[in-house]
């Protein structure tokens, strides 16, 4: 191991030294391989920038989301059904999959 890296492992708090072997760990596949302080940095920096992309997608996917309705039971856009519940969580029920739902109740009750 790097010998800065290993000073500044010994100064952390353990909980932090801990994490950060994580993260060194998860660079490397799983192994606490030899990896320079500034590799590690470099790595760092390149999972900043990946994190940077991927809450970018999730955000473009959650305007659409807000702007485009569907069901998350089956998918189907808002404009292609009668009613679209939404709950106090966002998540949305079409009326079809609500009808549905109250059958598969109602066989399930008649059985038991
Ligand atoms: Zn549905």
């Amino acid at each position: 191991m790097d010998q800065r890296l290993k000073q500044l492992l010994s100064h952390m708090d353990s909980e932090d030294a801990r994490l950060l072997r994580t993260l060194i760990e998860g660079f490397n596949g799983g192994k606490t391989e030899e990896k320079s302080l500034a590799e590690l940095q470099e790595r760092l920096e390149q999972t900043r920038a990946r994190i940077k992309v991927i809450e970018e997608k999730a955000r473009r996917k959650m305007a659409d989301a807000k702007a485009n309705p569907f069901c998350h039971y089956c998918r189907v856009k808002a404009s292609d059904v009668e009613y679209m519940f939404q709950s106090d969580t966002n998540v949305n029920i079409c009326s079809n999959c609500v009808v549905h739902g109250y059958r598969q109740l109602r066989m399930l009750r008649r059985e038991s």
